[in-house]
């Protein structure tokens, strides 16, 4: 028995509160295998208004003492997904992204997601804590789930340095800063990066970074521009693993002067995995994710005619990198596998692309398919286990960003739950996912497993396969990380 269960058992108690004492509704979910991020086993669990109750032995309860039961025989049980990197109504490059808020929370119920995380993009210079307060507003019954922000940062401003503290405070302790795209002044130097490490180990926030060495994109870009070659797959060529390795290699060698906590966002390379390791053994804190996309699909789609789709930054890699990517992900120092959803509507992307690789904007769509993808490739492939797919999509997530009642089936946690069926198979397509797009990067692949129903702070979101919640119901999730 783990600490968890331990405390579990303490909190368990076989006899409910009378109904009308308890006043508020009680769900009961039965004869399914609940599977948490360091135990697997046959429980049942209670659910009193927003909050887990108990879990019991199976059949423990009785469905008569309930408002409502949901029957889990031959389903996994698990906590609500945590998705901390989306890009929801992002302006870029002339467009914007797929989602926003409502049509992206859709796409996340279905794929078993009960709160995300998106970047507040606000226009250089503006007030990082008044875009927050913005997004506030705009987004009120917009969310069919919990949501929260994380700010992004451009420079080391005397405004940035003050708002960074206010922004922890406010319940947005973790912003994003480039150390690439200098042309279009995202580009965080080092003697920035400096001042914003220091702001943010002072204020007890959490700086994530975009890791690709600008210069020697930049470099290769205008080398094959030069030289004619424009076609897709030059992105991979003129972003190559390497310039993402020396940005990760760099920031970890900032860290020496200035320890701060970061995470390294959408690490893609075998290198990365390992200059990540080697920094946490000297013991800084430095934490890393990946993306569904960077574990299943190589930098070869990019040779074909629509390989602008597939245009993300940093590029797919190739498959010695998927490999060693799935092992950090099982063993460290990968930490919670994102989807950076951040799809820009196809016929877009082509004509701003005008048949070259350095015009297309990139990212792609993926928030809906990332928990079945996980389990196909992950859990059915023996890369990962199944408490370990919850610890990188759900209690990883929800530790490290500071989401404080989520990511745990624990009595008292939020009632986030996933009751997830793995044995269903299902061919993915733009026309079987919800997304608000009609490019699915993983088109016609055959899967296994899908969302049946889930749970919200005890409201159903999708029931029987299909949506069942409501705009108004999301909240926005105060978050405090770890100190
Ligand atoms: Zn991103």
């Amino acid at each position: 028995m783990g600490a968890f269960w331990g405390k579990l058992s303490e909190n368990r108690c076989g006899v409910l509160p009378p109904k009308q004492e308890m006043n508020m509704k009680k769900l009961l979910i039965h004869g399914g295998l609940v599977v948490t991020g360091n135990h697997v086993a046959q429980y049942d669990i209670v659910v009193a208004g927003e909050r887990i109750h108990s879990l019991g032995v199976a059949g423990e309860f009785s469905p008569d003492d309930f408002d409502e039961t949901f029957d889990a025989t031959r389903l996994v049980v698990m906590p609500g997904l945590v998705e901390p990197h989306v890009h929801f109504d992002a302006p870029f490059m002339g467009g914007t992204t797929d989602h926003d808020m409502l049509t992206g929370t859709k796409a996340c119920a279905y794929g078993g997601i009960t709160s995300v995380i998106s970047f507040s993009n606000q226009p250089k210079g503006a007030s990082l804590v008044q875009n927050v307060k913005d997004w506030d507003e705009k987004n009120r019954g917009r969310a069919y789930i919990d949501w929260s922000m994380h700010s992004l940062v451009y420079d080391a401003s005397e405004q940035t340095l003050a708002d960074i503290p206010e922004l922890v405070k406010m319940g947005v302790p973790t912003y994003k800063c480039f150390t690439t795209y200098r042309h279009s002044e995202r580009l965080l130097d080092d003697d920035s990066m400096l001042l914003v490490l220091r702001a943010t180990a002072d204020s007890g926030g959490m700086l994530m970074i975009h890791c690709e060495h600008d210069a020697t994109c930049e470099y290769l870009t205008r080398k094959a521009i030069t030289e004619g070659h424009t076609d897709w797959i030059y992105h991979a060529r003129t972003r190559p693993a390497r310039a993402e390795d020396i940005a990760i290699q760099r920031v970890v060698d900032l860290l020496k002067t200035v320890p701060a906590p970061v995470y390294i966002v959408h690490a893609s390379t075998a290198g990365s995995v390992r200059i990540i390791a080697n920094a946490q053994e000297e013991g800084l804190t430095v934490r890393a994710e990946t993306c569904t996309h960077y574990l299943t699909l190589t930098e070869e789609l990019l040779k074909g005619e629509n390989g602008y789709l597939y245009i993300c930054s940093p590029p797919l890699r190739t498959e010695r990198d998927i490999e060693h990517l799935w092992n950090a992900a099982r063993l460290g120092p990968i930490e919670v596998v994102s989807s950076d959803d951040a799809g820009l509507p196809g016929e877009m992307r082509k004509q701003l692309a005008q048949g070259r690789f350095d015009k297309v904007p990139s990212g792609m769509p993926g928030v809906e398919p990332r928990l079945t993808l996980l389990y196909s490739e992950g859990v059915k492939k023996n890369r990962v286990d199944f408490p370990k797919l919850v610890e990188l999509t759900s209690a990883n997530p929800a530790r490290l960003f500071g989401l404080n009642h989520k990511g745990s089936l624990e009595p008292g946690s939020d009632a986030d739950i996933v009751l997830f069926d793995p044995n269903v198979e299902w061919t993915m397509s733009a026309s079987t996912l919800h997304m608000n797009t009609n490019f699915c990067p993983f088109e016609g692949k055959r899967v296994a497993g899908k969302v049946k129903t889930l749970l919200c702070r005890g409201e159903v979101v999708l029931r029987d396969f299909e949506l069942a919640g409501s705009p108004s119901h999301g909240r926005r999730v105060f978050r405090k990380l770890e100190r």
